[in-house]
């Protein structure tokens, strides 16, 4: 008797050959043989007579041989032919005729007199019933015959130096010397139906197509419920692992929601709650977030940051791209900057921490917007070209602008790297700001750090200015007295000399009440927030006009030192940023987290499970969280995500402008141009994508150059840019700022703007030769437009005739529906390449198919999980076994990830 890990080449009646045939497919012991499963079945159960008429489906059929003969033509091509006759012919039998052409061996083996099975499909050739190249077999021994032909037969998939034929054969034979007591059960009974030796024997050599039909759902369910047991288990494997609650109380996130220019939509508080309760439990959370683009994934983020913030712990928020890092900090600090909340960005090309320094910075469309509509003033600028000084951390900011009168501006000052404030020195310059107050400005609020000094004020008309016109004092003028008066002071008192101050300060217009504000309250509580003074502790280098009136100096609790007080709460004990955001390089740079309590990772298709279980294999485990716009079909959410708990924002933010998508032929471009045209006048803005296949080519960059110097011309007057993967990084990130502000009309761009890039006024996407892109692709492209109130058209331009090119297309016609899209994308495509199961882990299926069997894979799913909810460390007696199958599945699957 044989047993199920037995090497086949024990058993000698396998020729060598064969042996190393089938170790080509990956089979070496009875096991591997038994579970290397039929691709298909062939109806070769006999046909009761010979056909009459041409049949569509192939069938078997058994006759004697009564001629044979060959034909020649075109000169030396034979045909040979054998007529069959039935075993019991009657006054309505038709004789068969098997062809083959130019098989010689053929004529060798058949001759008159034989009985031969046929398999084959019937065809009226002229007055002749006739089956070209049936498969045959001389019947010589029955039980041969009844292994091919006669019943409902196994096709394997071939390989090299093995035939179907032969690997049917060895299966047929390895099956019947194989005791059915040598099967061990894999799923509960409560799963599957009868016992799995049973289902091995029908798979392979089914009585009927119900018996393959039940073997296979048996194999089926047996597969994917070891598969659900292994993800269960790295399931509770993480539940298990200690972990800490990262909730605050939700004040900050109130105050967050409350500050936003929109209501979050029922789906994303439902999500928000979600996390909420994850992060609230003391095991690590590992969430999904999967929501169509646009639906506003980032919010909900950020909520769940500043939950985590607030109760004391850092978050990291990972983006795939830098642009997209770079992205994703703007909005964060502007959103966050007025919580007092400290951002710092982390990317290879850029690191900068946001709060203390600079002030307001990141909000891009700042000054120069607002004061193009002014009013008549002689415009100045602010800030001569200073040198940019080499590695002066905030030289990207000094955006140079126009003035407007009586505006307001939040100014920050930084000194001179290295140079640290003494007691006495910020006291000399809170005196110095008070020098010119209301004599050169007002001053509203100022606050003088170590190593900084904020202010806010508001430039008064030059007194001496008698022409009529009002001038103001120009920002650039009152910043240079301020630093030189108070730099004279300081080096006067700590006998130095040298310069105090960095050349470059940052200044941000205000622009609304609201703002004015904000920026109050932000520099009241500056100190406390960073961390520079303790929670119940004075910090006497803080002025405003108040405190000016009734005796400076004397630290009053009124209503300015409660907003402290509150927020003084928020503060971490040192001043590590609480948010960071970068790139997914994140995990791999010697990024220091202090405390890290909530990872983030934007985009998670573009990011592997070995990069996930780098980070949550991080101690003690931080919160996970991760998000996708590329919404998984539902087996694929059970399998590969199936160790993650599953969020869905299944709404769209109300009031978005509808998208019009449409497929138009190369040749339409003249058409298409026009339309575009009248969309760019009415302000909006486009993006122009050509697929470049691999960016690191040199070829293809210039190949990029050149189609943008194409598309300038088409669009002039309007100004375009060139956005690819090979621009640094820096630069890139200028280019997305000229077209958010609305600088640039058009981006000719690459892929690189496929995933989270957001600017609510580009409402064109036109797709160059779009039938080269995957749909899933195509659907973030477009994802691009609509974010706004304004209508969005998505052009796809193909010059492609193929068929399977336009079906593509047409779902993207049909549908703005990202999961729409999705299952038609799954339907389209093969099971197999879908997100690759060698990147999950998983060890690859052998006889499921997650594109068909969704409803098996429930069941499986369910009974794991049933088992690990009753006993999640597999101590029953019961449950023994599956503790083997889990750690041999272990074994396999790990070598698959790299
Ligand atoms: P994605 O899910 O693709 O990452 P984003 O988070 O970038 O989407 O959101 C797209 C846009 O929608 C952003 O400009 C965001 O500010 C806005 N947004 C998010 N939630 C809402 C909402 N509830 N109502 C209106 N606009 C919203
Ligand atoms: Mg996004």
């Amino acid at each position: 008797m044989i047993n199920i890990s037995e090497n086949l080449e024990n058993l000698s009646w396998i020729p060598r050959p064969r042996l190393l045939a089938l170790r080509r497919l990956g089979i070496e012991t009875t096991e591997d043989l038994l579970t290397h499963f039929p691709r298909r079945h062939e109806d070769r159960t006999e046909f009761p007579q010979f056909p009459r008429e041409e049949t569509d489906a192939p069938i078997c059929l058994c006759g004697e041989v009564i001629k044979t003969s060959v034909r020649r033509f075109g000169g030396w091509k034979k045909i040979f032919e054998a007529t069959l006759e039935e075993a019991q012919p009657n006054a309505l039998s038709e004789p068969l005729v098997c062809r083959w052409f130019n098989l010689h061996y053929v004529q060798k083996m058949i001759a008159t007199g034989q009985r031969i099975v046929v398999f084959g499909r019937p065809r009226l050739r002229g007055k002749r019933i006739c089956m070209d190249h049936p498969e045959f077999e001389v019947i010589e021994n029955d039980e041969e015959i009844s292994i091919h032909f006669r019943r409902i037969t196994p096709i394997y998939p071939a390989t090299e130096g093995l035939s179907p034929r032969v690997l049917r054969g060895i299966v047929y034979r390895v099956l019947r010397e194989f005791p059915d007591a040598g099967w061990q059960p894999i799923a509960p009974s409560t799963l599957v139906r009868g016992e799995r030796s049973d289902a091995i024997r029908a798979i392979h050599f089914p009585e009927s197509w119900e018996a393959r039909d039940a073997a296979r759902e048996h194999l089926v369910l047996s597969e994917f419920f070891a598969m659900q047991m292994l993800i269960a288990s790295r399931r509770f494997e993480s539940s298990a692992r200690a972990g800490q609650a990262h909730c605050g109380p939700g004040a900050l996130l109130e105050r967050f929601l409350k500050a936003l220019p929109f209501e979050l939509t029922a789906a994303q508080r439902k999500v928000v709650s979600e996390i909420q309760r994850d992060l609230a439990a003391n095991y690590p959370m590992n969430r999904l977030l999967q929501g169509d683009v646009g639906s506003g994934k980032t919010v909900v983020a950020i909520s769940a940051m500043l939950l985590a913030v607030e109760a004391g712990y850092q978050a990291a928020f990972m983006a795939p791209t830098q642009i997209l890092a770079e992205q994703h900090y703007e909005v964060l600090r502007r959103w966050l900057e007025p919580l007092g909340v400290q951002i710092a960005l982390r990317t290879a090309a850029r690191q900068e921490e946001s709060g203390p320094l600079p002030l307001f910075a990141g909000q891009p469309s700042g000054s120069a917007r607002v004061s193009r509509a002014d009013d008549g003033v002689t415009p100045s600028r602010t800030f001569p070209e200073a040198d940019a000084a080499e590695g002066a951390r905030y030289s990207r900011r000094r955006l140079p602008h126009f003035e407007k009168p009586w505006a307001i501006y939040a100014v920050t000052i930084g000194t001179k790297k290295n140079r640290c404030l003494s007691p006495k020195a910020r006291t000399s310059v809170l005196n110095s700001l008070r020098h010119f107050h209301e004599k050169r400005y007002e001053m509203f609020a100022a606050c003088v750090m170590p190593d900084h000094v904020h202010l806010l004020i508001q430039p008064w008309p030059k007194s001496d200015d008698n022409t009529g016109k009002s001038a103001f004092w120009p920002l650039s003028e009152l910043l240079h007295s301020i630093k030189s008066f108070s730099a004279h002071n300081i080096n006067e008192l700590e006998k130095k000399s040298g310069s105090v101050w960095q050349k470059e300060h940052f200044d941000r217009y205000v622009r609304s009440d609201r703002d004015l504000e904000e920026k109050f309250h932000y520099i009241l509580r500056n100190p406390w927030d960073v961390g520079v003074a303790g929670q119940n502790e004075d910090y006497p280098w803080i002025w405003t006009q108040d405190d000016e009136a009734r005796n400076e100096g004397s630290f009053r609790r009124d209503a300015e030192t409660s907003t402290r007080d509150a927020c003084a709460t928020l503060t971490v004990a040192n001043a590590d940023p609480q948010i960071i955001v970068g790139t997914h390089a994140l995990l791999y740079e010697s990024v220091s987290f202090s405390n890290l309590g909530l990872a983030v990772i934007d985009e998670q298709h573009k990011f592997g499970v070995a990069q996930r279980a780098r980070l949550t294999a991080r101690e003690p485990a931080p919160d996970v969280l991760v998000m996708t716009a590329t919404p998984i079909p539902r087996t694929l959410t059970m399998t590969i995500y199936g160790d993650l708990d599953v969020s869905t924002i299944d709404e769209m933010p109300r009031n978005r402008g509808k998208i019009v998508t449409a497929v138009r032929d190369t040749a339409k471009l003249g058409e298409v141009l026009s339309f575009l045209r009248t969309q760019l006048e009415k302000g909006r803005q486009l993006y122009v994508i050509y697929p470049l296949i691999d960016e690191s080519d040199k070829l293809n960059v210039k190949a990029a150059a050149a189609e943008y110097e194409l598309w300038c011309e088409r669009l002039r007057p309007f100004g375009c840019e060139l956005l690819h993967g090979r621009i640094p990084a820096p630069e890139k990130q200028q280019i997305m700022d000229r077209f958010r502000r609305g600088d640039t009309n058009a981006l000719i761009s690459t892929t690189v703007l496929e995933v989270g890039v957001d600017v609510a006024n580009a409402t064109m996407v036109l797709i160059e030769n779009a039938e080269r892109f995957g749909l899933a692709q195509l659907h973030q492209l477009r994802g691009r437009i609509g974010r706004g109130e304004h209508k969005s058209y998505c052009i796809l331009l193909s010059s492609s005739p193929a068929k399977e090119a336009s079906a593509k297309l047409a779902v993207l016609e049909r549908t703005t529906n990202g999961f729409e899209v999705a299952e038609a994308d799954w339907e389209l495509r093969g099971p197999g390449d879908v997100l690759g199961t060698a990147q999950s882990g998983l060890p690859a299926l052998k006889i499921g198919d997650l594109k068909r069997d969704v409803e098996l894979m429930r069941r499986a799913r369910a009974a794991a999980m049933s088992i690990f909810e009753m006993d999640a460390r597999l101590e029953l007696p019961e449950n023994q076994r599956f503790r083997r199958l889990i750690v041999e599945q272990q074994g396999q699957s790990f070598s698959h990830v790299s």
